[in-house]
């Protein structure tokens, strides 16, 4: 059967693809480049896992307390090396992004001590780990105070404002890598690395905390290799390759992640505790296809911006800007289109494709979040995914897809559901 003929029997006109392929034949260098980059993160990753001499005996299971776990910790020591750090801590009891930064930032800052934000607001669900908005167990309900610098207009760094905002209080400097659901710029580890160095100028001791979320393998250094003191992020994003069905981790120097061990478990315990439960094979592995599933990712984003950029719509980052991270946002304008997008995203999933999204609450947002998923694993946004808060510009935020074929289809359709919608013309 011909391609065209199963995409039309899947929903997909031959108008719409037709559209695709047109749009593709300008990718191919760009293509290409990202390839190699998979080629080099593959390696990386490859060659420590043999120097870390994996064996099959590292993928048993382990439960209880799961002293003495040679597996976990050899996980671990891959992680560390692939990110150039003196120690990882890497966990299916970490449950989530926001878990893990919330671990790092809770183990590292006592009471009377501040956290700055040079880079604006952070992402969400942060807010309320910090405080900004309040919650139980928030950092400042513990005595912690928090100081902003806001982005100057064009998206770069207020130097100025930093300084002024360092003071003999500041203990930890977080830097959030990719937009979240913000449309400013995501950064590179080159810009990152500039703006730790200007933080150590100011105040050499204070830690520098990265969240890494949606950045990982994006680039072939990581914020660890230019100053970060921990890097941090999601196994349900791209380091977990698809494959890790939970986990979290925190990579960095050894003192700060000794904290976060003890902040994770308990003082006296740290790193030692922890099973794994059986979900070795799947974090070693998935840590293994990461560098590949990141590029086909990447493949998709750019496509999207493409597609999108030639009906008109506004894209952050735009078709031709250097990537930083996997996330495309796409302003559309109109709850409608929202919806039409995220239709077109969730019928073209492997699970659930015949659910219809609709908007709704979700902890830790203040406004209320449309999501199209039809995941292996629940919520996993490195699988083909979108999503965003239902408030102007009506950004959605698409991302993911374990392979570029489906990430390809997957933004043929959602313009097709525009179309049908009449939302706009082929
Ligand atoms: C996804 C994300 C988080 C939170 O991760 P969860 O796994 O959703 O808790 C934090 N920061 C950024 C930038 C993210 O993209």
């Amino acid at each position: 059967m011909e391609l065209l003929q199963l995409y039309e029997e899947m929903g997909l006109s031959g108008a719409v693809y037709r559209r695709g392929e047109q749009i593709l034949e300008q990718l191919e260098e760009r293509f290409k480049s990202i390839d190699r980059r998979a080629e080099y993160n593959q390696a990386k990753v490859l060659a420590a896992m043999q120097r870390s001499r994996i064996g099959a005996n590292h993928f048993a299971a382990t439960t209880g307390y799961g002293y003495n776990d040679e597996g976990r910790d050899r996980l671990e020591q891959v992680y560390a090396d692939v990110f150039h750090t003196e120690a990882a801590l890497v966990r299916p009891q970490i449950t989530c992004g926001t878990h893990a930064l919330a671990v790092a930032l809770s183990a590292n800052l006592l009471p009377g001590d501040e956290a700055l934000s040079p880079v604006g607001l952070p992402y969400d669900t942060l807010q309320e780990v910090i405080g900004l908005r309040p919650s139980p167990c928030s950092l400042a309900e513990y005595g912690v105070s928090y100081r902003q610098a806001d982005l100057k207009p064009d998206g770069s760094f207020d130097y100025d404002a930093i300084r002024a905002a360092i003071n003999e209080r500041t203990r930890l400097v977080t830097i959030q890598r990719s937009k979240g659901y913000a449309t400013r710029p995501s950064f590179s580890v080159a810009q990152i690395g500039e703006l730790i160095a200007f933080c150590k100028s100011v105040k050499p001791d204070v830690i520098c905390m990265v969240d890494n979320c949606y950045g990982e393998f994006v680039d072939t250094v990581e914020p660890s290799d230019a100053g970060a003191d921990m890097v941090v992020g999601s196994l349900i994003k791209n380091p977990g390759g698809g494959l890790a069905p939970i986990g979290g981790y925190i990579c960095g120097v050894r003192s700060c992640v000794d904290r976060c061990a003890y902040r994770l478990s308990a003082p006296g315990l740290g790193q030692e505790v922890g099973a794994n439960l059986g979900l070795l094979p799947a974090l070693y592995q998935g840590f293994f296809m990461a560098p590949t599933v990141t590029a086909g990712a990447l493949k998709g984003a750019i496509f999207a911006a493409s597609l999108y950029e030639s009906f008109g719509f506004r894209c952050v980052p735009n078709s031709v800007e250097p990537r930083n991270d996997i996330i495309q946002a796409v302003e559309l304008g109109s709850e409608a289109a929202m919806l039409a997008f995220c239709k077109g995203i969730q019928s073209a999933a492997p699970v659930d494709s015949f659910a219809a999204p609709i908007p709704g609450d979700m902890p830790g947002y203040d406004s209320q979040v449309i999501m199209a998923a039809g995941a292996f694993v629940q919520g996993s946004s490195i699988e083909l995914s979108a999503d965003g808060p239902v408030r102007p510009p009506y950004a959605v935020y698409f991302q993911g897809g374990l392979t570029w074929q489906h990430a390809k289809f997957g933004i043929l359709l959602s313009v097709q559901k525009m179309a049908d919608a009449g939302l706009l013309t082929l």
